[in-house]
């Protein structure tokens, strides 16, 4: 589905499916170059990063193993609930591998930090991050992300996996929710 499809619960587009992919070639290619000869794995955040992970993991060039957490910070609103808490755990021993965890969205930051923490603990060789977008909170909460992709603007966006009470995730554009939606 295109963001034309339904242009009544949306606003502005942010990115295209077609400016999506063409960041996440780039994104991969400087990856690629990074971790050369590396141990990498692919973590990705379910359900956000599904989208991301299966575009973004295709456009490297060489093999690469993922895994998923599942963590819920929001409930069905639109505002960060400040609680991570995991729904489902790695399947893979990941110490003395270097990570790559692949996320959608950085808005608080809180999921992220919350997560980095929790890798490192756990014995990972490095552990980095790639967003897809980031908001412009993002940058009050000390994350380090390696990769973004878009620098957004403070507003609730949905498509791409980006949901809002767990619709609009297939719509393959970037948008901004029409408040009408949910206020
Ligand atoms: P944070 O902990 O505030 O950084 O939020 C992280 C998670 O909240 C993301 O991985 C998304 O799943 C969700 N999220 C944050 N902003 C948005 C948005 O604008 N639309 C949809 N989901 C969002
Ligand atoms: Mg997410």
């Amino acid at each position: 589905m295109r963001a034309a499809d339904i242009a009544d619960d949306l606003t502005t587009v942010l990115a295209t499916e077609e400016d999506i992919l063409a960041k996440l070639e780039d994104i991969a290619a400087q990856v690629a170059r990074d971790y050369e000869g590396k141990d990498l794995v692919l973590v990705g955040v379910l359900k956000g990063a599904v989208m991301v992970m299966a575009d973004f993991s295709r456009a490297l060039p060489t093999l690469v193993p993922m895994d998923w957490m599942a963590v819920s910070s929001y409930g069905t609103g639109t505002r960060s609930s400040g609680v991570v808490q995991i729904r489902k755990d790695l399947d893979t021993d990941i110490h003395d591998k270097h990570v790559l965890i692949v996320e959608d969205i950085i808005d608080s930051g809180l999921t992220l930090s919350w997560l980095l923490e929790n890798f490192a603990a756990r014995g990972a060789a490095s552990v980095e991050v790639f967003a897809l977008f980031r908001k412009p909170e993002a940058a009050k909460v000390q994350v380090d992300c390696r990769y973004v992709g878009f620098d957004i603007p403070n507003e609730f966006v949905v498509g791409y996996g980006l949901d809002y009470a767990e619709r609009y995730r297939n719509l393959r554009d970037v948008a901004v929710l029409a408040p009408h939606i949910y206020s």
